[in-house]
């Protein structure tokens, strides 16, 4: 493709769009090898971070490497649990009560054993589109029988993959859970957060990268709108018309996000994705935070970790007297979000958690992920974060480690080519991928047993035999 020679000066080496982790691992990443380099950071939001957030904890696995190696060159403590720690504690979740939460749990867990067997098929680079696979949501309903584990599965798609079970196929759900080493880490993730993870403070991992990003300035509202690529330069404009210029730009934004760009020449078909979803009602995620005189949940006998399926809400204690948490709901639902958690939780732990002493809430969009991780630049436009490069552990901060240390080699390999080590090259090859998981054969063998389709069947033959009798009694 020729492009045009610009007529400026770049004002800046690279600049960076977006402040999420990945963003800003990049920029940190850059500084660490070259600190001459002039640097800017520019997000559409007020607060720098994304989707980590201000408050609370977030949970690391022993697959995400990156994430780990990186938080101890930033000397950020990644805490590992204590095996006893709250060990006499109930966990308070929806999906523990009733008379039927035996059943719903045990096809819940047949139906993740199932997709964990077949995960191996599928490949986060492949993101195949095969005709005629179901949705989402038509899987879950064939598969699971209870309505109480089909909301559960409808809502772990959607946080997960940021669309609703109907508009992600199964195939496509497959390959982002493969880059994340399968459904049960994911679910361990959001959900269970075990003992076995290590966690981190998002605010001292927030802080410490703000810390490190010192010398450069973060410039929040400032929306991209355009891209415009010269020979010797990219051009970015925010939405107000001002442009930055810079010898290499790295988009650390969602591939929804970049669709929405307006680029100069326009981007080459292989990055463009035409996106089929452009219209749909999207959901928002808010993550709220509180603080207690005291950890009122320890006082009713439970740990804090609160799962309710419908509204779909997770809370987790986040230090003692301290809870953090998130709820998925509709846009015009955004208004009300901090008096229906507080009432969920004042309902299960006591009316004392309807008044917390600080109260903090941040509303964002879910990250769409609906295509193959793209981790080929565009000459001097370099694509990151964790949904829209990430080729292992992907929609996670791994993943978004991951992407920010690849753009900031591709970066520097446009700006300052001496710079970059075969070691540089070296960390940023792509990743072993998923291997699948291997069960005991009765897990196996259960995994098998749809209660769906027992269920259907049995009805249909119990209806038949019925049927029968009374035809054969009427005819007699
Ligand atoms: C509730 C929740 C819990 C999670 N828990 C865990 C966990 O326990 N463990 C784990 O590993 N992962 C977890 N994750 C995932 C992890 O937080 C994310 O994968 C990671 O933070 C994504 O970082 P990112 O930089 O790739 O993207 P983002 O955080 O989305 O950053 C993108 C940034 O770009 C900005 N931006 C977008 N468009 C523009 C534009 N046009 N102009 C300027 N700026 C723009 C946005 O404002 C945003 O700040 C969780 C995610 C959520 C939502």
């Amino acid at each position: 493709m020729d492009l045009p020679f610009g007529k400026e000066l770049p004002q800046l080496d690279v600049l960076i769009v977006g402040a999420g982790l990945s963003g800003l691992t990049s920029g940190v990443k850059i500084l660490a090898k070259e600190h001459s380099l002039n640097l800017k950071i520019l997000d559409e939001c007020s607060k720098p971070g994304g989707l980590l957030g201000t408050q609370g904890l977030r949970f690391v696995n022993k697959e995400q490497t990156e994430m780990i190696n990186f938080m101890s060159q930033l000397n950020v403590t990644l805490r590992v649990r204590e095996e006893d720690e709250g060990a006499n504690l109930e966990r308070c979740w929806d999906l523990d009560r009733g008379l039927l939460a035996a059943p719903v749990k045990f096809e819940l867990r047949r139906y993740i054993n199932m997709l964990d067997l077949r995960m191996k098929k599928y490949s986060s680079l492949r993101f195949r589109f095969r005709k005629r696979v179901p949705n989402m949501e038509r899987h879950i309903r064939s598969n699971l029988f209870f309505e109480q584990s089909r909301k559960f599965m409808f809502n772990l798609v959607e946080l997960f993959s940021g669309l609703p079970a109907n508009e992600i196929n199964f195939d496509e759900f497959m390959c982002l859970c493969s880059s994340c080493g399968g459904l049960s880490v994911i679910i361990d993730i959001y959900f269970k957060m075990p003992k076995s993870m290590m966690d981190v403070s998002c605010k001292k991992l927030l802080d410490t990268l703000i810390e490190k990003l010192h010398d450069i300035e973060i410039l929040k509202n400032v929306k991209v709108v355009k891209v415009k690529h010269f020979k010797d330069y990219v051009e970015v404009t925010n939405s107000i018309g001002k442009p930055y210029t810079a010898q290499a730009v790295i988009l650390a934004i969602p591939w929804e996000r970049v669709n929405e760009l307006q680029f100069e020449p326009p981007l080459p078909k292989q990055y463009f994705k035409p996106s089929a979803h452009k219209d749909r009602s999207k959901k928002l995620l808010t993550q709220f935070f509180m603080r207690y005189t005291k950890s009122h949940w320890v006082y009713q006998g439970y740990s804090g970790h609160f799962l309710s399926v419908e509204p779909f809400v997770v809370g987790y204690e986040n230090q003692p007297t301290e809870y953090s948490g998130y709820m998925m709901h509709s846009p015009d639902e955004s208004n009300s979000v901090r008096e229906t958690v507080l009432e969920m939780l004042a309902e299960n732990f006591g009316e004392e958690m309807q008044n917390p002493l600080e109260y903090q809430e941040q509303t964002m969009e879910l990250n769409t992920t609906l295509s193959s991780p793209q981790t080929k630049p565009w000459l001097r436009v370099i694509w990151s974060g964790s949904s829209t490069v990430a080729t292992k552990n992907r929609n996670l901060m791994g993943g978004a480690v991951e992407s920010g240390i690849r753009a900031a080699v591709s970066a520097l390999y446009v700006v300052r080519p001496q710079v970059v080590s075969w070691r540089d090259l070296q960390e940023v090859q792509d990743r072993k991928l998923y291997e699948g998981i291997s069960l005991s054969r009765v897990s196996a063998l259960l995994s098998r047993i749809n209660l769906y389709n027992f269920t259907f069947y049995s009805v249909f033959v119990i209806g038949l035999v019925f049927l029968l009798n009374f035809g054969y009694g009427q005819s007699a």
